[in-house]
């Protein structure tokens, strides 16, 4: 009821697109007789979580924060919030979301932006990241214990970083892409948000899976990640990747990531210099292949199928009618470069090749960690930023996710960690790359960092 109460005096911040009330109480009541009978408890039995409306849930709207799903409830609930629901866990609504996960700022919701809890230096609005963006206002505003997020080049840990909170990428396969609303089917994956370290581990414990209904699942027990949190990481190699070091990298950006070396390595951890050459090369990479996918997931939206339909005098223009409509600009953006880098003449130049470097920046990761153990990094490369601002320009809004996207293509794991405030008293956040289903050591470091900053 308390979570209930403070999502009512937060609603300006725009961070849920449906609130299901009468649901959490009713489910919270049944933890309540479970633990009032003494039978065993889930993970998160009674605890109040939000999720992004990117995750099909029976019977509540889930909208993809589209106008194109704005009217679509699924008969069906995804495997992730089954995994939640069976731990016990209490959802209390659907979270706020760029379009179909396409953003870094969640200006591009069809149900408005996100405020960030955090202000501007005069008060004003700022973008809480995205695309999970209210996910992580939910969190940080302390209107649930945790949410669900969904990164596919940063959706998770760039918005943790915006807002204050703790935002883990699984490695990709970790958890079911099952009932997920799809965007890029290579890069896709769920993770949780939370206010600490050791709450991500307990959630992600409760979320992930192998499921036979999602062929890229892996077929790994689930380890108990809260046990890996030894606060112990003497001898533990920590990589820090020149290429990272940008032209022009943002000072307080700079200052942080040396802050959080040292804090490391007065923990014991050793810190070691390692090169990942194709690091420049991600971006463009990325953003070829998640539009390449994303424009072959979207084509289910026809009109026919799903959601809203507009109508027209024949087939053809019902679809473009529908489509032109449904989809904001920036789901349209990406679903011509898609078409395009995939078409007949252009396919080798872009797709193909970006297919190459994707393997290469793969092999980069790989080679670096014969040597560490994980990698640390800045989670973006400035702190959140004013609602408004870069919204002109989708090259700048795609720079946000140079730290995050390499990760993203090679399918590892990452975590943002809190790791202070800037100047304008804005939090920031550090990354944490582990090797691939290795969660458990990048877990231990991130809970180190998290306690030294
Ligand atoms: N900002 C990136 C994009 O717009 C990443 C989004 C995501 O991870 N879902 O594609």
């Amino acid at each position: 009821r308390a979570h209930l109460d403070a999502m009512e005096k937060a609603r300006d911040l725009n961070a849920f697109i449906g609130e299901t009330p009468e649901l959490a109480l009713a489910r919270a009541r049944q933890s309540d007789v479970r633990r009032a009978k003494g039978a065993p408890l889930g993970a998160m039995d009674g605890i109040p979580v939000a999720v992004k409306d990117l995750f099909c849930t029976e019977g509540v709207r889930t909208t993809a924060g589209s106008h194109i799903l704005d009217d679509f409830t699924p008969p069906y609930e995804s495997s992730v919030t089954a995994n939640l629901r069976a731990a016990g866990a209490v959802m209390l609504g659907k979270t706020n979301m760029d379009e179909f996960a396409m953003g870094s700022s969640n200006i591009t919701s069809y149900f408005g932006s996100v405020k960030n809890p955090w202000k501007g230096k005069d008060g004003e609005d700022l973008v809480p990241g995205g695309s999970s963006g209210g996910s992580a206002a939910a969190v940080a505003a302390r209107l649930c214990l945790g949410a669900t997020g969904t990164d596919t080049g940063g959706s998770i840990r760039q918005p943790a970083a915006f807002t204050g909170i703790v935002g883990l990428k699984p490695t990709y396969g970790r958890c079911s892409r099952w009932g997920i609303v799809a965007f890029a089917s290579s890069l896709d994956q769920a993770g949780p948000m939370t206010r600490t370290v050791r709450d991500s581990a307990i959630m992600l414990g409760a979320m992930a899976g192998h499921d036979p209904k999602d062929s890229t699942s892996a077929p790994l027990a689930v380890p108990d990640f809260e046990a890996a949190l030894s606060g112990d990481v003497r001898g533990l190699r920590v990589g820090v990747p020149k290429e990272y070091r940008l032209d022009g990298m943002n000072d307080e950006i700079a200052a942080l990531w040396r802050r959080g070396c040292d804090w490391l390595k007065d923990a014991g951890a050793e810190i070691v210099d390692i090169s990942l050459p194709t690091t420049k090369y991600a971006l463009p990479t990325y953003y070829i292949v998640a539009p390449a996918e994303a424009s072959a997931n979207l084509s289910r939206y026809d009109g026919v199928r799903y959601g809203l339909r507009v109508p027209g005098d024949s087939l053809d223009e019902m679809y473009a009618n529908t489509r032109g409509e449904g989809f904001g600009d920036e789901v349209q953006r990406r679903v011509l470069i898609g078409t395009y880098v995939l078409s007949a003449g252009y396919y080798d130049a872009y797709y193909l090749k970006a297919q190459r470097v994707r393997t290469l920046i793969a092999r980069d990761f790989r080679a670096a960690f014969e040597t560490v153990d994980v990698i640390l990094t800045p989670t973006a490369p400035s702190a959140a930023f004013a609602i408004g601002e870069k919204i002109d320009d989708p090259i700048a809004m795609y720079l946000n996710d140079v730290f995050t996207v390499p990760t993203s293509l090679a399918g590892l794991p990452g975590i943002s960690v809190p790791a202070g405030l800037d100047s304008s008293g804005l939090p920031l956040g550090l990354q944490i790359i582990g090797k691939p289903f290795d969660e458990e050591t990048l877990l231990r470091a991130a809970d180190v960092l998290e306690s030294a900053a």
